[in-house]
């Protein structure tokens, strides 16, 4: 087999040679993509208040990717030795053909998990067929455990389905994380709750912080707080940090003897963060975005349509090598800038 080595500040890292393209898609600072998150709408039916205060707004008309074109992404993707793809949004479970997706997506030679980033609302009735389909792995988004919070941040009041289909989840075995936004007003009268939550369930809590996006600026100055003070309470309890895999992504995971689940932190202010980055992005419309907070996404529709047309995936391939070039080190997110982003609806953070 055919190896060849990829530079770093510190290492030489060995690669093998992948995929039919044979080039693994690794960045000038050393850093492994096998991690897509593809975007299938931007669409969402909750107005969560540090992504769609005012609910979804569509001010123009939307052409989003057919089933075909996440198709033939996911195929030059998995070409490139990506193994795991997750189906975001916007809210992708609003999508009609959300099973056929998740099916397609399965079926491509190397890949390996199927995961999806939901609100849940239609988890309890369609689970099952997902799962059918191939999916292997749900995040969930739950942002507060009592049903009068969870309505006041996400402007909904399905939690009860919501956390019936979290059992579903745990029943069918998945790998199962629940992510929930740190908020200033909510998150110290939730973290109880939370905590007794970890304790039976075999899931993986992430607190994420709050992300400033173009749309959010005063929410943000108003709500962030950092993830530390809830990393410093873990040590304090006796939670102890979980060796990372070597690609894993940046969130870091802590464990205890006493608790059936994980705790994880999203730092994205945090030093570093990015020097874990393994995941590259694609917009409901077809953009590539090299960063959740990229200067501008990136238009691949028509080399997507050209490769439907050939039924091959070669030129998608040869240009997403050529546009991972540009891939910057890190975020200017600490600076404020926030890129294209106005929120993270549009891309499915
Ligand atoms: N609608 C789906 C959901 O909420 O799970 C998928 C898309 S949503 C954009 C993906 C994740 O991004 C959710 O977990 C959400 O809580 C998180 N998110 C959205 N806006 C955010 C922000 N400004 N800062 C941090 N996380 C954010
Ligand atoms: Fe919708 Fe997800 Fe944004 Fe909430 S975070 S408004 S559920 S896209």
């Amino acid at each position: 087999m055919n190896t060849f080595s990829t530079q770093t500040s510190s290492q030489t890292i060995p690669v093998k040679n992948v995929g039919e393209q044979g080039v693994p898609l690794i960045d000038k600072f050393g850093r492994r993509f096998e991690y897509l998150r593809l975007s299938i709408t931007d669409v969402c039916n909750f107005s969560c208040q540090y992504c769609l205060p005012d609910g979804y707004q569509c001010d123009s008309p939307r052409n989003f990717l057919s089933s075909d074109e996440c198709n033939i992404l996911v195929r030059a993707f998995a070409k490139m030795g990506t193994k795991k793809v997750r189906i975001t949004g916007g809210e992708p479970s609003l999508r009609n053909d959300l099973t056929s997706i998740i099916k397609q997506t399965a079926e491509v030679q190397g890949i390996e998990q199927v995961a999806i980033t939901t609100n849940g609302y239609k988890l309890e009735k369609e689970l099952r067929q997902w799962v059918d389909a191939g999916l292997t792995s749900l995040n969930l988004s739950i942002d507060s455990l009592d049903p009068r919070q969870f309505q006041q941040i996400t402007g909904d009041g399905r939690l009860q389905s919501i956390l019936k289909g979290l059992e579903l989840a745990i029943e069918l075995n998945l790998q199962v994380k629940v992510n929930a936004v740190l908020l200033k007003e909510f998150s110290e009268s939730q973290l109880a709750l939370f905590f007794d939550f970890v304790k039976s369930n075999n899931i993986t809590l992430r607190f994420i912080e709050l992300m400033q996006t173009g749309d959010n600026e005063a929410f943000f100055n108003a709500q962030h707080i950092s993830g530390a003070s809830i990393e410093d309470k873990l040590l304090e309890l006796g939670w102890s940090l979980k060796q990372k895999a070597q690609w894993a992504g940046p969130a870091k995971v802590y464990k205890h003897a006493d608790y059936l689940g994980r705790i994880g932190l999203i730092m994205p202010y945090s030093k570093d963060f990015c020097a874990d980055c393994n995941r590259l992005r694609i917009s409901s419309l077809g953009k590539l975005h090299l960063c959740l907070f990229a200067e501008k996404g990136i238009e691949l529709r028509d080399t997507i349509a050209k490769c439907l047309a050939e039924d091959d995936p070669s030129k998608l391939i040869s240009e997403i090598q050529h546009l991972l070039g540009q891939k910057e080190a890190t975020h200017y997110l600490d600076a404020g800038y926030t890129g294209a982003t106005q929120h993270l609806a549009m891309l499915g953070g």
